[in-house]
């Protein structure tokens, strides 16, 4: 340092009588003392104990070989030239050759200190040009100001941050007030950890709660409350949001949450992030809206469209069954009818055989009552489809509709080889006001089938009972048909009381009908006012009841 020839220089006696004391002096200070020559290699003259304490050292020959007995030696050699300058500067520029400089140090034991250093600049006779420092030990408080600044820092940062809050909720609000919503907001720190969590006035109110004490501001106030069902979903979706750092992802999600005093009920939730340049979070602001109206309407148009599907399939069905049956009818009608032409023509051209033509004429007659069972049924199918039935209800005595019914069918079912029993016995009250034809009819159509579609050797029995709590001048009556026949398959048992339906099955009787009759007597029992039903199991036999209530005669 050779600049010291232009500074004010104080004149200080440092000599042979005044070191001793000076010596003496400083070793015991607390603070470190050290005195080094301004010129050359900046040689220590003398350091004190503190100094010595400071560097980790125990005695001065330690010191001075650890240190190389120079002040650069002392100075950590990162800081060395920023503090040779800075002393220049200053004691350049103050009258009282004073600086002041803080720097680093390394310990002896390899540990790095901060050193606080006030130097005054002096021309001793002994010595010639002199600097002589007191030191402290500043690593605690310059650990503390670093920690002060980060703690400002940080401050400084949740401000800004908190500005921002406010004026993304602003602008939320207004759109909250809108559309009647909730409003959220979360807070996350540098480390990408929430920090605050925030529900808006509105958002508890919206769910049944009124203040922070039964609603605190933590998520799980919220997500506690969130369906079993769409808990998963929504918090992957609210998580994943958070997570995705390049900001593509927006959160939007419908799920249901169960309020304090409406239960369940929809809402949609949409929320955005603000992001630092890493792309961490810094808020998560978003709405709440009930959609719980909506929603039921959606379901209600839902609903309404699948009816209108399913009449539609059912009306398409209904179409393709009558082109089917159309199809049958024609192919039905064509061969009784080829049947009355053709054996009309042979009659006329065998017309002096009597007997021959005798034959001819009642095979004609025997088509043309074929004929006339099927355009009945198809009169009665027309009624059907134009819902006339005519109901004329006279007093009669059931168990004598039945008597009547046994008497009709017992010779065939000899025929068949089937056992018939009617049972009719024990009933309270045996004559009522009802259809006898329509009756008689409905009844005559579930013996027929299952004359016709039980096998030799099977058994086919006919009931009826009352039963109790009709109304006062009512009976109740339960009228059941149950053969050991081939049963229904349970597809086709969905589908038997619709009209033109019938099974493409072998039937034992060899006979084939037009899938009409159940038709007719589920028209017949509902005009009446009951109702029919079947039970069946295929190969087993089937059992249908017609269960009617009449006014007593
Ligand atoms: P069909 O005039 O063809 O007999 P139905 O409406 O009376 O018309 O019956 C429709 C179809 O239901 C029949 O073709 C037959 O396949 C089935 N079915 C009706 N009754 C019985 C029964 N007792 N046992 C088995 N199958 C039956």
């Amino acid at each position: 340092m050779n600049a010291h020839e232009n500074r004010q220089i104080l004149s200080l006696e440092l000599n042979e009588q005044t070191l001793p004391a000076i010596e003496q002096i400083t070793d015991g200070m607390p603070g470190g003392f050290f005195i080094y020559h301004a010129d050359g290699d900046e040689e220590l003259i003398y350091v004190n104990q503190a100094l010595i304490n400071i560097f980790g050292c125990s005695s001065k020959e330690e010191f001075t070989e650890y240190i190389g007995g120079t002040f650069r030696g002392l100075v950590h050699p990162e800081d060395l030239q920023n503090v040779e300058e800075s002393i220049y500067n200053q004691i350049s520029m103050s009258s009282k050759g004073v600086d002041y400089v803080e720097y680093r140090i390394i310990r002896k034991d390899g540990a790095t200190r901060w050193i606080r250093d006030y130097g005054r600049f002096v021309h001793t006779s002994l010595y010639g040009d002199v600097f002589y420092v007191f030191v402290e030990d500043a690593t605690e408080r310059h650990l503390r100001e670093l920690s002060d600044a980060r703690a400002l820092q940080m401050a400084r940062e949740r401000l800004e941050v908190l500005r921002q809050l406010e004026h993304e909720t602003m602008a939320l609000r207004m759109v909250n007030e809108i559309l009647s919503s909730g409003m959220w907001s979360m807070e996350f720190n540098r480390l990408g950890e929430m920090v605050s969590v925030n529900w808006s006035e509105e958002f508890r109110a919206m769910l049944g709660y009124h203040d922070e004490a039964d609603f605190p501001d933590v998520l799980e106030s919220w997500s506690n409350l969130i369906h079993e069902e769409d808990k998963e979903y929504v918090l992957k979706e609210f998580y994943d949001t958070i997570a995705d750092y390049k900001g593509k992802k927006s959160y939007s999600v419908e799920y249901r949450m169960l309020t304090k005093d409406q239960g369940w009920r929809w809402f949609w939730t949409a929320g955005k992030l603000s992001r630092r340049e890493d792309g961490s979070p810094v808020i998560y602001v978003g709405i709440f809206v009930d959609i719980t109206r909506q929603k039921l309407t959606d379901e209600a148009l839902n609903a309404q469209r699948k009816l209108l599907e399913d009449a539609l399939q059912q009306a398409q069905q209904a179409k393709q069954a009558r082109s089917i049956f159309l199809h049958n009818m024609s192919h039905e009608l064509r061969n009784p009818m080829n049947a009355v032409t053709g054996f009309t023509t042979l009659a006329k051209k065998h017309i002096d055989n009597k007997q021959q033509a005798a034959k001819y004429l009642d095979k004609v007659m025997s088509a043309a009552n074929d004929l006339q069972v099927l355009i009945e049924n198809l009169l009665d199918i027309s009624h059907i489809e134009s819902g006339k039935v005519d109901i004329s209800e006279t007093s009669c005595s059931l168990p004598d509709i039945l008597w009547e019914l046994e008497s009709i069918v017992r010779a065939e079912a000899k025929i068949r080889q089937l056992e018939l029993s009617v049972k009719c016995s024990g009933l309270a009250h045996e004559n009522v006001f009802c259809d006898r034809q329509q009756l008689s009819q409905a009844l005559m159509n579930l013996i027929g089938n299952a004359l016709k579609f039980t096998p030799a050797g099977g058994k086919i029995s006919v009931s009826l009972t009352e039963s109790q709590g009709a109304p006062e001048g009512y009976g109740f009556y339960i009228f059941k048909v149950r053969d050991t026949g081939i049963g229904i398959n349970k597809e086709f048992l969905e589908l038997i009381f619709d009209p033109f339906e019938r099974k493409h099955a072998a039937i034992p009787s060899g006979g084939s009908g037009m899938g009409l009759g159940l038709a007719i007597t589920r028209n017949i029992v509902e005009t009446m006012g009951g109702s029919i039903s079947v039970e069946s199991e295929e190969g087993k036999g089937s059992e249908f009841s017609i269960a009617v209530q009449f006014s007593l005669a």
